[in-house]
């Protein structure tokens, strides 16, 4: 048995894909994978928006990292990221845009669509901006899991992990706060600029009915009052990578498990 370990792991790593990044995988390689030896997509999504003091696309970077990190373990591939998307109150500041929720449906209706096509039955999309784009995300899976009978996922990593984020730092967070800033120091902390910050770059998100502001005075929206003001704190960043990734892949694998335990669409080639 001792004999025959190292010739398994040999086995097992001649299986691994030379890239889980379907922006650098050839045609040949991702027919000998897709669909016989995986059968789930990880989809990044987000949009250009200002972030406080972390890059304008924050959105975009925090789930391709992301998706990156949780595909090994899912045995799952990562599709190229839809970085454009539904920005709202906040579009009025440098570098910033959104584009129409017509246009963005299409868009993401069509990815996930075209991935079905090849063979992916897991999709699962890796939300990283919050607004309009979350319903529209909802509503569009639900169309596409129906008509095509694959399993559509939406994910929305900020709000899935919001218990990490009180475990992390002890507090609630913000767009823009002290987790979603974190994170992206963790991924690259030359993407933050500390330099440039000062509190008043942040404000607590109204009470619904309150108020409303166009533009929204500020780029930082604390979830509540007096909480999740960026701190900077290296090792707390790490830390909140890690608990971001290991909650987010339990629910995918969880996901992806109980799917499979209901038989739900048994797979079939598309084309
Ligand atoms: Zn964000």
């Amino acid at each position: 048995m001792l004999l025959l370990l190292p010739l398994l792991t040999l086995t097992l790593c001649a299986q691994q894909p030379t890239t889980r990044d379907l922006n650098e995988i050839n045609w040949q390689e991702f027919a000998e994978f897709v669909p016989a030896r995986s059968e789930t997509v990880l989809i990044p999504t987000g949009t250009v928006e200002a972030h406080g003091v972390a890059n304008n696309g924050a959105d975009n970077t925090a789930p391709e990292a992301l998706a990156k990190a949780m595909a090994p373990r899912l045995n799952a591939f990562v599709a190229p990221v839809l970085a454009y998307g539904m920005t709202g109150s906040l579009d009025g500041y440098p570098g910033t845009f959104g584009v129409s929720e017509a246009a963005y449906r299409l868009m993401i209706t069509d990815i996930l669509t075209g991935w079905a096509r090849n063979g992916f039955r897991n999709l699962i999309v890796v939300n990283g901006h919050g607004g309009g784009q979350t319903a529209v995300l909802s509503d569009v899976a639900e169309k596409v899991s129906r008509e095509l009978r694959v399993r559509i996922l939406v994910t929305n990593w900020w709000s899935v992990c919001s218990d990490v984020t009180l475990r992390v730092f002890g507090e609630d967070g913000g767009h823009a706060g002290w987790n979603e800033t974190a994170f992206i120091q963790a991924i690259n902390a030359k993407l933050v600029h500390p330099e440039r910050y000062k509190a008043s770059m942040a404000t607590a998100r109204p009470e619904a009915g309150t108020w409303s502001a166009f533009p929204f005075p500020s780029p930082i929206i604390l979830y509540q009052a007096g909480q999740g003001y960026p701190k900077f704190d290296q090792g707390k960043a790490e830390a909140y990578f890690k608990g971001v990734v290991e909650k987010m892949t339990v629910l995918v694998a969880d996901t992806i498990a109980k799917w499979d335990a209901a038989n739900l669409y048994p797979r079939r080639v598309l084309r």
